[in-house]
């Protein structure tokens, strides 16, 4: 049987992305007023490679006095330079940054892959191109507010403090920054400590697109440096993606101020496979909506119900396509699942596996999945009959691992895919164009991608219901969280 199985593996030589060129700086200061500062604390934490296990460099630890610091920046930014440009002049700044990180493109993608274990093919076609395009979408928007809002007179609020997760590193800041700016806000933005160097980066190309300074700050710490930008009196807006957990301590402290917030948070969706689906895309758009990027993207299609009829057949191909996943080295091109990102989050997907064999059910990995020696790798894994009550089907595990669970009717599978405390995506494949709209207005969730899965574009809003969320991003819906009427 395993000699079958072997011939739907290729065997590729290594093909690895050159990384001579990638620029990493021994040690990063913080990027307040447009200049390189010490930190207050004068403290430094690593940044590594959860590839290699390699330290790549250090960047400084803010503290609340370079909180203050960056806060004081951006409000003197705000009233003295940015909120006196006009629309066409902000775009001009913005168009800049685009262009810088395309032009540094191929660095970019290299780093982002170093820092945070993602597939080359990810952060090469994905991340870094999206991330420039989000620049590009807002500057077309930064002279025509008065056209996307008519009548409604839109002002910007003033600092906005950004917080981000590290699964998309760039593509986060880039999603948080280019609507800030377009609507006349400025900006300081911390990374999460596990992948801080891409966004180091984009204060490099800040500085080259010769923002006024102060417009545009970028510090690194930790969960302590992210709460004192939250609790900063002169912040007017928070903007935070990340787990539903800090997301209610940010809602907490924030209430009862006149600070403005949007909460991106966690999810657990579900792709729903009926008996008329192209099985073979639908496969693909399985594979794609939770293997690929390890399962860290709080999108990712974790739970898949299958319409009993078409099952066995699903499952089947899913192990035959899970048999050629090539797990390893995110800078080969030929890898499919990279390093997660870090031994905490290994540690925590391990646990859930172990907690889904004590539930009983059938654990799926392919026995040609072989994992580098040093690292952080996860074996794509799959649950097979998971029930509605089973923790790995409930909970959102952030790694390649999806459950699977059988439904008879439509009914059935709204009731299961909208019974959890998340809301933010879902993927539904079907022949049928009434039964997508039948379901897209019944689901429960933020997006719902229909015949494909994970698919982005800066024109789109995105965002979540109940435990994932509230307020969207992307599209002109992503410039309403940052103005008022
Ligand atoms: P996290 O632990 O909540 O961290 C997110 C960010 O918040 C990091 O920069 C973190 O800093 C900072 N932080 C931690 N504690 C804080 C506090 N008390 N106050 C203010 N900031 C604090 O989440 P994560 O583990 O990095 O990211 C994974 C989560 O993000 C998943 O749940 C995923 O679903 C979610 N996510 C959601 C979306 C979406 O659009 N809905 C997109 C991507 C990811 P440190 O890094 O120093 O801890
Ligand atoms: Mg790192």
């Amino acid at each position: 049987m395993d000699n079958v199985n072997a011939a739907f593996k290729w065997e590729y030589a290594p093909a690895p992305e050159a990384k001579d060129h990638a620029r990493i700086k021994k040690q990063y200061d913080l990027f307040i007023n447009g200049q390189w500062q010490k930190p207050a604390s004068k403290k430094y934490f690593a940044s590594f490679s959860p590839s290699t296990e390699e330290k790549l460099s250090e960047v400084a630890e803010a503290n609340e006095k370079d909180v203050n610091t960056a806060v004081t920046a951006a409000r003197t930014a705000y009233d003295k330079y940015w909120k006196k440009l006009s629309g066409a002049e902000r775009a001009k700044y913005i168009f800049r940054i685009a262009r810088v990180m395309q032009e540094r493109s191929r660095e970019l993608a290299v780093i982002e892959t170093m820092d945070g274990g993602k597939p080359i093919r990810e952060s090469r076609d994905f991340d870094i191109p999206t991330a420039s395009n989000h620049f590009f979408y807002y500057a077309g928007w930064a002279d025509k507010l008065n056209y996307a809002f008519p009548n409604r007179n839109p002002q910007a609020l003033g600092v906005a403090a950004q917080i981000i997760p590290w699964n998309f590193p760039l593509l986060m800041a880039a999603w948080k920054i280019a609507p800030a700016l377009a609507t006349g806000n400025t900006v300081v933005l911390k990374p999460a400590e596990s992948t801080p160097l891409t966004a180091l980066k984009l204060a490099e190309i800040i500085e080259e697109a010769d923002l006024p300074p102060g417009v545009v700050n970028i510090i690194t710490g930790f969960g302590k440096t992210g709460a004192a930008m939250v609790n900063h009196p002169d912040v007017n807006k928070i903007a935070f993606t990340g787990s539903t957990d800090v997301g209610k301590l940010i809602q907490k402290a924030v209430a009862g101020t006149n600070k403005k917030l949007t909460l991106e948070l966690g999810g657990k969706a579900a792709n729903i496979v009926f008996e008329d689906a192209p099985i073979d895309q639908a496969v693909e758009g399985i594979v794609n909506g939770i293997f690929f990027n390890q399962g860290h993207v709080c999108c990712a299609g974790s739970r898949l119900f299958v319409q009993e009829g078409v099952a066995d057949v699903v499952i089947r191909k899913l192990k035959e396509r899970m048999d050629t996943l090539i797990v390893g080295d995110p800078l080969d091109k030929n890898t499919d699942i990279g390093a997660i990102n870090s031994k905490e989050q290994l540690e925590k997907i391990t646990s859930y596996l172990k907690i889904g064999v004590e539930e009983g059910l059938e654990l799926y990995q392919s026995s040609h999945c072989h994992l580098p020696k040093k690292g952080f790798f996860c074996k794509p894994s799959l649950f097979i009959g998971a029930a509605q009550s089973s923790r790995v089907a409930q909970e959102e595990i952030f790694g390649p691992v999806l459950t699977i669970q059988t439904f008879r009717t439509i009914e059935e599978v709204i009731e299961k895919a909208n019974n959890i405390p998340y809301g933010l995506s879902a993927g539904v494949w079907t022949d049928k164009g009434s039964k997508i709209f039948n379901l897209t207005t019944k689901l429960r969730a933020g997006v719902v991608w229909a015949n494909t899965y994970n698919k982005f574009d800066p024109t789109s809003p995105f965002g979540g219901y109940k435990e994932s969320g509230f307020g969207r991003e992307g599209g002109l819906h992503g410039l309403h969280p940052y103005l008022r009427f």
